[in-house]
């Protein structure tokens, strides 16, 4: 453990940040989980968010940023466009532009009120779905950024960067929280909890790699 180090985690309440959470409860002494609040189509995402901060004891902050689903309207927020893989090198109905840049540096706003070092956040390029800000390099040079305009010693932790799904629930399993990822977080398109619906697209990612994981597993 950082002894005597606060850490800042962008949770959303989904399987990758949830996972993060615990990771960052495992080293840090101090852990605030900050969700962001952008009109997301399923309010239980939020709800979600709030009631696994309350069950593990995390202090929670909610940031509206509602003023980001003004500029970019897109499957995240808004019915009536419909969640699709992108075709032809085109990026998914899901990207919102600038998501991770404005939330991370939110976050290290956020942190640097509060005296925090550290910024803990999921993404990963592994599996990222051609997002561009969940790329290694753009966390880098974010963090220069950051710490640039702020003065800063940020360390922008992304510890599920390198790993597959199958990956990141091993480590989940790890921190002892496979169980409470699996059954308290939310991860699918269509607003359902623990497996999901099974059918969209962040349905079959986190299926796929669970099935993948405990299959691994049986064998030990
Ligand atoms: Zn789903």
């Amino acid at each position: 453990m950082i002894k005597k180090e606060k850490a800042v985690v962008v949770f959303s309440g989904g399987q990758d940040s949830t996972t993060c959470l615990f990771w960052a409860m495992e080293r840090f002494e101090e852990v605030i989980a900050v969700t962001f609040n952008y009109n997301q189509r399923h309010k239980l995402e939020i709800e979600c968010a709030q009631n696994i901060a309350k069950e593990l004891g995390i202090q929670h902050h909610i940031l509206d940023m509602s003023l980001l689903n003004q500029l970019a309207p897109n499957a995240l927020t808004r019915n009536d466009i419909e969640v699709k893989e992108g075709e032809n090198g085109a990026l998914p109905s899901t990207f919102v532009p600038g998501r991770n840049l404005i939330f991370i540096s939110f976050a290290g706003i956020f942190a640097s009120q509060i005296g925090a070092k550290h910024i803990v956040t999921g993404v990963c390029e592994t599996d990222f779905s051609g997002y561009p800000d969940c790329r290694d390099v753009f966390i880098k040079s974010l963090n220069v950024t950051l710490n640039l305009s702020m003065d800063q010693q940020f360390v922008i932790h992304t510890p599920l960067m390198w790993l597959n799904k199958a990956e990141t629930w091993e480590l989940a399993d790890q921190l002892n929280a496979l169980e409470f990822v699996r059954e308290k977080t939310l991860t699918c398109y269509n607003g359902i909890m623990a497996d999901g619906c099974g059918e969209c697209p962040a349905c079959l990612l986190r299926n796929r790699g669970l099935d993948q994981y405990l299959s691994t597993r049986k064998e030990l």
